[in-house]
């Protein structure tokens, strides 16, 4: 890597390490679920998954496991019980 590449990389890192920067807006994932793969999306805060136990619930593990992964890096929304 030349110099210029290099701090662009240092930039990148710290970028990285400042998950407040990142708002997520619209992205879809296939989950490898313990029977099924299961498809989840995620559109200006609002999740659809394809799993049974999401329809009605609006939350399902498919989706937690995601937020998990996404800590911090997802708008927050309302705690819905
Ligand atoms: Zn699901």
């Amino acid at each position: 890597m030349d110099n210029g590449m290099i701090r662009k990389y240092q930039k990148a890192k710290q970028y990285a390490e400042e998950r407040a920067r990142f708002k997520f807006q619209s992205f879809s994932v296939e989950i490898d679920g313990k029977n099924n793969p299961h498809h989840v999306s995620y559109e200006n805060g609002n999740w659809q998954c394809d799993c049974d136990y999401f329809i009605g619930r609006g939350s399902c593990s498919h989706t937690m496991a995601l937020e998990i992964v996404l800590q911090e890096m997802l708008e927050e929304e309302a705690e819905q019980e």
